[in-house]
């Protein structure tokens, strides 16, 4: 046997999939097309935003890279929603792209018990319902495992007004024997749809009438290891596409793939080409464009807002139409992307496929977009065949612990039928789990996977203990209600003191922040920095943690109730045929899952508890 692990694939999904192996100590081979493309950022240059930082922050705690690749090569932060509450605030970072690449590709190459190689996997090798390997253009290859990370590239065919070609991204070769093969082994296929818009010279862009979009004035890393951003940080632009846009796109919509009927697969909901969005919000009079640099030093700018797959003369007059873009010049056009995706049901929560036991499948192949939820797919992927090699338990992160566990789940338990983008509101208990306290609820578990260092396990301990100790002595030590503090109260627009109150019982009030408490009382505390947000959030909301963590209890306990994956069904009487050829098809690991299958009645639920509690004794 050559190698414990191939991961197909460098992108991502490929790169988490790769790091988390070789660093669990298993031999792991990466396989790309193309060695120059390792991480490559097929669309926009950023890392992170709205329900997306949060998935970088909780790969990051479990020892994860993406978070600190960022950090090393982002030329902008953002916190989005910080006027917000603490749920909804996520990181957002413009990358320098190139230099992401390059940062992965170094590290990869220095990464113990980790080969990369270039060759395309044209099929797998399956014995006994077992993968045992790849086939290649260059030769077959054995492995234990396998996880297929594919990104756009299987059967991918590329747009450009009514002319297409198969391609995997511009420039680079579409993977069509390992699609044919995927579906020759028995995996239902779906195709999507998604697209990107062309990138201009930023010398040929008149700036001066724009608005500057500059980020934070701090930035903030989102990796809990990094200290500080020291690299050069730039501003992005905005501007608006008008009516002469919007005539010029109308005019030309019958040269559009989508509207000509060329594209049948479905697209990004979220993130629709402007074509796209002149047709379904016929209404606007402008959409925004943001003009982000994908990198510096480099010409390259993205228009972020207007991707497309019109033909390039289109694009052109598009683009001229635009304030600031007049006399633009364009390095690449856009074009719209078809490519095959296998229905996410067909895994199980470790992302082992069901119908081929040791094959793991991660990223953009399960039916998601971005690079984010590519990514922390891989990890859990690349965590699941190394515990496999090493014959331990699977790792499965439930809804309750993680963005993570919420994209795994809605992916396995419910499918998609649109390319799946993460947000918030997918996640039902996101007020407990929120992108600050991402290392507070995963690092141990990083830790104990052996992923994460004990130096930085070490400084979430450290942060654990300064909440601990700044919550008991806020709850401990009172304020009188003298002139000063009062004075301070008013000017806060809080009421003034007519006794005693604790510290913690000040920070209740809106209106009152770890800042304005430490100007009212002295509070001497060798606690980490990191602690003090903690310890305001966890106070100012403690009524709605509490009762959030009590819906988790309730939770957890249909997910503890496990189901063997052999379990036969076709013995339960009281639930219909139907449901039963549901449980057998999807094999739920646990009741929870169960219950989130649609069409599983909470009747069946029920019947299906008490058949265990008796059958457990
Ligand atoms: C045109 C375009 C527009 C996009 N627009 C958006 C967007 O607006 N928003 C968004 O969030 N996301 C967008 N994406 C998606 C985003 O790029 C992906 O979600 C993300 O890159 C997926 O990561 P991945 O690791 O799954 O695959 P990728 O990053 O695509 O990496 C795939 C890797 O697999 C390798 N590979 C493929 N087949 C084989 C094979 N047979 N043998 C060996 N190696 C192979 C490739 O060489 C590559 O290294 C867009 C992608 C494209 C192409």
């Amino acid at each position: 046997m050559d190698y414990d692990v191939i991961v197909i694939g460098a992108g991502h999904a490929g790169i988490e999939a790769g790091l988390a192996c070789s660093r669990l100590g298993v031999k792991t081979l990466i396989l790309t097309l193309d060695i120059n493309s390792i991480g490559r950022m097929s669309c926009n240059p950023a890392i992170g935003g709205v329900g997306k930082g949060q998935l970088v922050k909780e790969i990051d705690a479990l020892g994860g890279q993406m978070g600190r690749a960022a950090d090393a090569c982002a030329i902008q932060f953002r916190i989005l929603n910080s006027s917000k509450g603490a749920a909804v605030q996520s990181s957002r970072a413009q990358i320098d792209m190139r230099k992401y690449s390059r940062y992965m590709r170094k590290l990869l190459a220095r990464q113990k018990n980790l080969v990369i190689k270039e060759a395309e996997v044209k099929e797998l090798i399956v014995e006994d319902g077992k993968v045992s390997g790849v086939l290649t253009d260059k030769g077959d290859i054995r492995s234990k495992c396998v996880v297929i990370c594919p990104g756009t590239f299987l059967d991918g065919l590329i747009h450009v007004g009514l002319e297409h070609f198969s391609a995997g991204r511009i420039n680079e070769k579409a993977a069509v024997s390992l699609a044919d093969n995927l579906k020759k082994l028995g995996f239902n296929t779906l195709r999507f749809k998604t697209g990107t818009c062309a990138r201009l010279d930023k010398n040929t862009i008149d700036f001066s009438g724009l608005i500057k979009q500059e980020g934070d004035s701090i930035p903030k890393p989102f990796s809990f290891s990094s200290r500080a951003v020291k690299q050069k940080q730039s501003p992005c632009y905005i501007t608006y596409t008008n009516k002469k846009t919007h005539e010029i796109i109308r005019a030309n919509l019958d040269r559009s793939p989508l509207y000509a009927g060329i594209i049948k697969a479905t697209g990004v909901r979220y993130c629709p080409s402007i074509e796209d969005k002149i047709v379904k919000f016929a209404d606007k009079e402008r959409h925004q464009v943001f003009l982000e640099p994908e990198g510096l030093g480099v010409p390259e700018v993205y228009p972020n807002g207007i991707s497309t797959s019109l033909p390039e003369d289109v694009q052109l007059d598009i683009l001229h139409s635009i304030e600031g873009l007049e006399k633009s010049k364009v390095i690449r056009f856009g074009y719209g992307i078809e490519h095959i995706v296998v229905e996410p049901t067909q895994l199980y929560p470790t992302l082992e496929t069901k119908l081929i036991k040791n094959l793991y499948l991660a990223g953009q192949i399960n039916g998601t977009t971005g690079y984010e939820e590519a990514a922390a797919q891989g990890l859990i992927a690349g965590i699941n065949a190394a515990l496999r090699i090493k014959n331990k338990e699977a790792f499965i992160l439930d809804r309750s612990s993680s963005y993570i566990g919420v994209l795994i789940d809605d992916l396995t338990t419910k499918g998609t039928e649109e390319p799946y983008r993460m947000f918030t509101s997918r996640v039902e208990y996101r007020l407990i789990i929120r992108e600050d306290n991402a290392d507070l609820r995963l690092s141990k578990t990083g830790f104990d996977l052996g992923l994460l260092s004990l130096k930085d396990y070490g400084r979430t301990r450290k942060k654990e203990e300064g909440i601990k100790k700044g919550i008991a002595f806020l709850r401990k030590t009172r304020v009188n209600p003298g002139k000063e503090v009062n004075d301070k109260l008013i000017r806060l627009n809080s009421s003034p003191l007519k006794k005693p109150a604790a510290l913690e019982n000040l920070l209740k009030r809106p209106q009152v922040g770890i800042k304005d408490l430490k100007t009212m009382h002295k509070i001497k505390l060798d606690i980490p920095e990191s602690a003090w947000q903690q310890i305001e959030i966890e106070v100012k909301y403690s009524g709605f943690i509490q009762r959030q963590l009590k819906d988790v209890e309730r939770f957890k306990h249909l997910e503890k109730i496990r189901l063997p994956v052999d379990f036969d069904y076709s013995g339960l009487s009281g639930i219909s045929r139907e449901i039963k050829e549901k449980l057998v098809k999807f094999k739920p690991l646990n009741l929870g899952q169960a219950s989130r299958i649609s069409g599983i009645t909470p009747a069946a639920v029920s019947l299906l508890m008490v058949y265990l509690r008796k059958a457990n004794g």
